[in-house]
C-alpha cells in the first residue's frame, strides 16, 4: 500500500475498527512495519483507542436519575467496543 492511499482512504482507522477485508490489512500491515509515519499514527491512534475503551468499559452506568443521556452513550459505546471484541 502506497503512504498517500493508506492516509486518503483512511487505513489506520478502518484497521483499528476491523473495518478491513484480508488483503486491505495485509496490505496496510507491510507498509506500516516499513513507513515510520504510518507506524508512529498507528501507535497513537492504537493508545487513544485502548484508553477510550477503558474508561467506556470500566466506567459504571449511571441511573437514570443521575444522568440519562450520558448513561444511554455509555451503553452505545460498550456495544460498539463489544462488536468490535475490544
Ligand atoms: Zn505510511
Amino acid at each position: 500500500m502506497d503512504h498517500d492511499i493508506a492516509i486518503q482512504s483512511m487505513a489506520r482507522e478502518r484497521y483499528l475498527l476491523e473495518e478491513m477485508n484480508e488483503e486491505e490489512r495485509s496490505d496496510y500491515e507491510q507498509h506500516f512495519f516499513s513507513c515510520e509515519e504510518c507506524k508512529s499514527g498507528l501507535t497513537v491512534a492504537s493508545d487513544f483507542f485502548d484508553k477510550a475503551r477503558q474508561v467506556v468499559c470500566d466506567r459504571p452506568l449511571l441511573s437514570a436519575s443521575e444522568g440519562r443521556p450520558f448513561s444511554r452513550l455509555l451503553r452505545i459505546c460498550r456495544s460498539f467496543f463489544k462488536r468490535r471484541r475490544c
